[in-house]
């Protein structure tokens, strides 16, 4: 009988500008690694990682609290962090812990769910970071690849990235505000024009056919969001200024990370990803802010560790 699974799950970013809360994109810049573990009662979380330990205010422990109860499992169980993913950075590292939590319960409990139901109990577990449930970044990391999230009813398409897509992520070194993307959710206008709309609708569903047609400037030349990316940009210093140098280096396009303060710049293996990278360095020490930059490619979703 397996009495523990242990689950690594990919960072991810959202929105991939003007898909906010729709499009999600498993990047192998980052991985989590989860372990549930039967013990004879209750839930217990443990960790070296500065993350929350109450299993109600932890996405993973948020998640297997919730499939235990809607499963009727009676055991207890164990959930063991190992976080790879910088937490609030944008890098989709609630959402790994999630995503890696409720593929292992399934597995462990041999519930041979289906994607939408896996991706849907992993949304449930973004409670605990975001205040609210959202699909975007889990739906990436359990899956892997390019996803498209539509709701009510919830259904989740992925598509295979093109193998020579390339991102550079410059990750600041910025103290971020512990329930940030609540705070960066509440900077976005709640009414938007309808040319806006237009645009955003127009890029969004240009990415979509980017990544069908494996279009890599096509996806590049779409990263484009009129709407949220302009509400919050402030929030990152020296933003317009990384977004400029790398696009100047030879990125095809550049947008926030999900809730940022990441900036991502999209780009292909035959681009100088180096001189890219230093650029959007050169841009945040502008402001006289350290970041690291990492180049990295889609990647596959969560599995087994082995
Ligand atoms: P990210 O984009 O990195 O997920 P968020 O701001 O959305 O950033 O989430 C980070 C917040 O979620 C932090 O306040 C962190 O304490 C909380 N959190 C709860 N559970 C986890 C977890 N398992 N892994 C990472 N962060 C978690």
């Amino acid at each position: 009988m397996v009495s523990s699974i242990t689950i690594n799950a990919p960072s991810s970013t959202a929105n991939l500008g003007p898909g906010f809360d729709v499009f999600g994109l498993a990047v192998d810049a980052f991985y989590d690694t989860v372990t549930l573990t039967k013990t004879k009662n209750g839930i217990s979380i443990v960790t070296d990682d500065n993350i929350p330990t109450n299993p109600q205010n932890n996405t993973a422990g948020l998640v297997v609290k919730n499939m235990k109860n809607k499963f009727k499992i009676k055991d207890g169980i164990e959930i063991k962090i190992k976080k790879g993913i910088p937490a609030g950075y944008g890098m989709g590292s609630s959402a790994a812990s999630a995503a890696a939590a409720a593929v292992a319960f399934d597995k462990l409990f041999k519930l041979k769910l289906d994607n939408n139901s896996l991706v849907e109990f992993a949304g449930y577990g973004e409670k605990a970071s975001a205040g609210t449930v959202h699909y975007d970044n889990v739906a990436a990391s359990v899956l892997g690849g390019f996803v498209i999230v539509k709701t009510n009813p919830l259904n989740v398409t992925k598509i295979d990235a093109p193998t020579n897509l390339r991102m550079c992520i410059a990750v600041p070194k910025l103290v971020v505000p512990k329930k940030k993307t609540k705070v960066s959710r509440g900077v976005i206008p709640k009414n938007v024009k309808l040319t806006d709309s237009i645009v955003n609708l127009s890029n969004a569903s240009a990415i979509v056919a980017g990544f069908l047609k494996k279009d890599l400037d096509l996806i590049g030349n779409s990263i484009k969001d009129v709407i949220v990316e302009p509400a919050r940009q402030h929030m990152i210093p020296g933003f317009s200024k990384v977004k400029a140098n790398a696009l100047k280096a030879g990125a095809t396009g550049v947008t926030i990370s999900g809730a940022g303060p990441s900036v991502i710049a999209f780009s292909k293996k035959s681009s100088n990803l180096k001189k890219i990278s230093q650029a959007m360095s050169k841009g945040f020490t502008s402001t006289k802010t350290e970041s690291q930059v990492v180049i990295c490619k889609p990647s596959k979703g969560a599995v087994d560790s082995k």
